[in-house]
This record gives structure tokens, sequence and C-alpha cells, in this order.
């Protein structure tokens, strides 16, 4: 049954229909209970560093790992998948008694499923600083207001916690000092999830990736992790992004940052070469070029564009998904590379006896000029060096 768990999974999703994001197989109840019976359970939690783990180090996980990479759905099923396995962490490493009590002790039951809500619309993410969901003290509560988006795990019908991070003091002089992080119910009043995001034209379900907005969204003051401005702390140590305090990415446009005006010229002088190509195609051998140059030329380039969109360059609020998935088809329906390739090659390969008589008749030539200027010991090789003469190469 575990060979074949995968394919059952995906055939109970069934393809198409909206109510993928409602589904639960019973095949991932039946195969955590089996896991859990043979200790294969939360293995992810580092040895030294978190009571509640199997005791592993991150070196003995990470080998663990590379075989769960192998099943859409063992990672769950031994309840270590993402997001999942940071929230927990999180709550771990910051949480006090009672919110591990209510959110970390059911988690790690893998009794509810959990989303972490960083990333914003229309706002460079990357770089958390940027973030601008607001988070206001009123009484004994916080109220939240903004969108969030690519929160994955918010599809999932048992997902009951959101860890959200706003800001609580947007006007703090250090920018590392004006975000919080809150533990939110994901079906508090004022929250909506609006849609799902796609991956390359696939919805993930049932975790996928929510765009969801928090309209006047009250949550306790206890919801609070490690305290007002700790957010941007907390998310260094669940992403281990590189957040390098000093530097602001995104201070600057982005075709001012160096690395984008390369791409852009790269991308620049791939499509006029590609141009010259298809410009020349009478020939045959121009015409396996073009073939080959072309779609990987226009592949490399929307690559590149989708990377500076970010995550929306993969989502299905932009073309660029479709037009990479169409410039990689191009690599195929034409005919594939390796036809063009092969074609390509055995036309050079026809070239070498008319390359040897080139080189031939350059020869007897020069002899023939050194002997008209009287030069002794001539190596036709090297142009008319004499062996006395000969650089070493
Ligand atoms: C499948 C998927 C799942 C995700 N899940 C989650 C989730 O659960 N929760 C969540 O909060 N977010 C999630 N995200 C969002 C993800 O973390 C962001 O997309 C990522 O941080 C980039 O942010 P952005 O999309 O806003 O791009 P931006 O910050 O706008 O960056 C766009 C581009 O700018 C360039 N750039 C960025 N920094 C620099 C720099 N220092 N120098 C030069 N160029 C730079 C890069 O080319 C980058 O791709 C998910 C994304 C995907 C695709």
């Amino acid at each position: 049954m575990k060979r074949c768990a995968d394919a059952v999974f995906n055939q109970i999703l069934g393809v198409g229909p909206t109510d993928r994001f409602a589904k639960h197989p019973q095949i991932l109840e039946d195969l955590k209970q089996e896991a859990r019976e043979r200790g294969l359970w939360n293995l992810f939690l580092a040895k030294g560093h978190y009571a509640e783990g199997a005791g592993y180090s991150n070196l003995e996980y990470g080998l663990m790992a590379e075989q769960l990479g192998k099943s859409q759905i063992v990672s769950e099923v031994m309840n270590c998948a993402a997001p999942d396995t940071g929230n927990m962490e999180v709550l771990a490493k910051y949480g006090t008694q009672s919110q591990k009590q209510q959110w970390l002790a059911p988690l790690l039951d893998g009794k509810i499923r959990s989303a972490f809500l960083m990333t914003e619309p229309n706002i460079a993410s990357s770089d958390a600083t940027n973030i601008q969901l607001q988070i206001v003290r009123e009484g004994n509560e916080y109220v939240l207001n903004g969108s969030k988006w690519w929160s994955s795990g918010a599809g999932d019908p048992r997902c009951e916690l959101d860890i959200v991070m706003g800001k609580t003091d947007p006007s703090n002089p250090s920018p590392h000092k004006q975000q919080s992080v809150l533990l939110v119910p994901a079906r508090t009043p004022g929250i909506t999830v609006h849609r799902m995001l796609s991956v390359f034209g696939y919805d993930d379900a049932p975790h996928g990736h929510g765009h969801i907005s928090f309209d006047n969204v009250r949550v306790p003051l206890s919801s609070i992790v490690l305290g007002e401005g700790r957010g941007f702390e907390i998310i260094q140590g669940r992403l281990a992004r590189i957040h390098e305090p000093k530097i602001k990415p995104f201070g600057k446009l982005l075709h001012e940052h160096g690395l984008v005006l390369r791409q852009a010229a790269q991308a620049r002088i791939g499509i006029d070469s590609a141009r010259l190509v298809e410009d020349a195609k009478s020939a045959l051998k121009e015409i396996a070029e073009a073939k080959v140059l072309v779609p990987d030329m226009l592949q490399r380039v929307i690559d590149d564009v989708i990377q500076i969109y970010g995550a929306e360059g993969i989502s299905q609020d932009t073309p660029l998904a479709y037009m990479w998935a169409c410039a990689r088809t191009m690599r195929m329906v034409d005919g594939p590379d390796e036809v063009h390739l092969l074609q390509l090659g055995r036309t050079e390969s026809k070239r070498i006896g008319f390359v040897q008589d080139r080189l031939e008749r350059q020869k007897q030539l020069q002899g023939e000029c050194f002997r008209k200027y009287g030069v002794e010991n001539v190596d036709p090789l090297y142009m008319g060096w004499t062996s006395q003469t000969k650089p070493k190469l």
C-alpha cells in the first residue's frame, strides 16, 4: 500500500474541481497511525534544541529528509511537513506555556495544520522590513488589517492556526523593531481566504497557497509571540533567510540593482543574437541553429523575468508561467534540441575535408612565400616562425 500511497492520494483528490481543497484522504490518517506506532514521528525537531522532538541531529534528519522527498505525502504522514515544521519550531522556541499547550500540542500530535503569513501582494516581501500588515493595540486586543498571499497550508480544511507577521510600531527608528508575530486562529471573523494561487498552473491541493485578507481581525494580547517588536528576530530564526540589517535591497528600484542590470543586458544579447540567426534562415544549418538557440534563449529570458517578479511570476496573475511552459515546449514541438544538434554536428563534420584542403593550400602558399624571400627552416604550422624564434606555447 505504501508504494502506491501517492497515487491513491491523488486519485482521491481528483483533477480540476475546486473541492480538491475540501478533501482529506483517509489514507493519510491510516499511514500517520502506522508511522506513529513505528516511532517515525516529529523527526525534524533537532536534538539538544527541543525537548518535544525525536532527538535526531540536523545531519541525521537531513539524510531522512532526502528519503521523505521521494514521496508527495510521506512528510505529512510522519508529521514532518512544511509549513508546520517551521511553525512548530517557532512555538517550541519562543512560545509561552499556554501558547504551546493551545497550538504546539495539537500540531505535534498531527491533529491540526497551520500556515505562516509573511508575504504580501505588491510588496517586495523578501525584505521583511517592507511588510505592511497593520497591528494596532486596542484595549486588551490587537486589531489586524491588511493582506497576505502565498500563505502555504491555508487551503487545508484542517488549517487552524495562522502565524501572522505585521507591524505594531511602523514609526520605530529601527526598521527591525517595527514587526511583531501573532498567533491567530484561522477562522477568526474578519479573515477571508479569497483564492488559492497556482504554481506554474498547479494548485498544490489540499494545502495550497492562499491569498488572504484581514479586516479588523481581533485577537487577545496574549496572542503575541515573544513580545512587540520581536517579529524580525522570530522570522530570521524561522526562515533562516539572510537578512543583513545594513543592506537594503529594496532601498533601490530593481533596475538600479547591478544583478538585474546584468540580467537585462544578457537578455538583450540573447534576443539580438537569436534575431540574427532567425534572419539568416535560408540555409539548413542556420535553421537548425535557430531551432536550438531561440527556444533556449526564450526560456532563459522568461526564467530570469519570473525570478525578478518574485512569487507573483509563477502564479496565475502574470502570463509568465504560461510563457515559460510554452518556451519549454518549443524545445520539443519543432523537433527536440538533440535532433537539431545532431544535424548541426553532422553538417559541421562534413566540413572536415574542406578545412583540411584549406590548411594544405595555406601551407603551400606560405612555403612559396618563404622561398621567395629566402627564409630557411620554416615550420608552416607556426605561420612563419623559424625553429629558432618559435615561441614556447
Ligand atoms: C510555492 C510558494 C510557497 C510560498 N509559501 C509561503 C508561505 O507559506 N508564507 C509566506 O509568507 N510566503 C511564502 N512564499 C513567498 C516567498 O517567501 C516570497 O515569494 C519570497 O520571499 C520573495 O518575495 P516576493 O515574491 O515578494 O519577491 P520580491 O521580494 O519582490 O523579490 C523579487 C525578486 O527581486 C530580486 N531580489 C530580491 N532580493 C534581492 C537582492 N538582495 N539583490 C538583488 N535582487 C534581489 C530577486 O530576483 C527576487 O526574486 C511562498 C512562495 C512560493 C512560490
